[in-house]
């Protein structure tokens, strides 16, 4: 089952992928994630796409496009994968139909903005392994360590509240039009999402079985 989580910053996606991902048995794959790893390991391809990560910006269709195609062709994707956060481009979703990866549902995870904004002011990572929290909704047990690694979980540059502001602009310019790019193949699917996580991660499934 090849799946795509679609939905603005801040909506739940990678939250609810690490959820249905160990349902299912398929990896969730996250392209935001690879590249703050890639970022943090001074990759020529972390070293391009940092200034347009910590300004909110998208990176290059190609430089995302040549990580997502390597992920994939790994060996624990070749039952299925839940993407996160890729494609965000109509160029994206293009060159995954390109590369013959026929998807069998999107998710829309559908959050208004003014949730946005709250869920982003209080979203924690964690530095080593990438898991989302959230101080009021999903804390950590031990305050500021990873439940599932132990590294440290800190508040991403991308998370201030300046930069939410052009990071929702983004997604309502490049990374909607997807919605009717995927409706119009009768792939997509929306879910709103709940106040509680494992709400939205009832309906997430539902949507995906359905
Ligand atoms: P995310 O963790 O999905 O919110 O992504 C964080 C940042 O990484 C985004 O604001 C973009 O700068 C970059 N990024 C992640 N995925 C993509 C993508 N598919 N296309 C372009 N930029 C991306």
């Amino acid at each position: 089952m090849n799946l795509i989580f679609l939905g603005a910053p801040g909506a739940g996606k990678g939250t609810q992928a690490e959820i249905v991902c160990e349902k299912l048995g398929i990896p969730a794959i996250s392209t935001g994630n690879m590249l703050r790893e890639a970022v943090k390991n001074g990759t020529p391809a972390g070293l391009a796409a940092k200034e347009r990560m910590d300004k909110g910006d998208l990176v290059p269709d190609e430089i995302v496009i040549g990580i997502l195609k390597d992920r994939i062709a790994m060996d624990d994707a070749k039952n299925g994968f839940i993407l996160d956060g890729f494609p965000r481009t109509v160029a994206q979703a293009e060159a995954l139909d390109a590369m013959g990866v026929q998807i069998d549902k999107v998710i829309e995870i559908y959050v208004p903005d003014e949730a946005i904004c709250a869920r982003l002011s209080g979203r924690r990572v964690c530095e080593g392994c990438g898991n989302s929290y959230h101080v009021d909704f999903k804390p950590t047990k031990v305050d500021g360590v990873c439940d599932a690694c132990g590294a440290k979980v800190v508040q991403r540059v991308d998370d201030k509240p300046e930069t939410v502001l052009s990071r929702l602009a983004t997604y309502q310019e490049k990374t909607a039009p997807l919605k009717d790019y995927y409706s119009a193949k009768g792939k997509l699917k929306t879910v709103v999402g709940q106040d509680e996580i494992s709400d939205t991660a009832k309906l997430t499934l539902e949507a995906i079985e359905g």
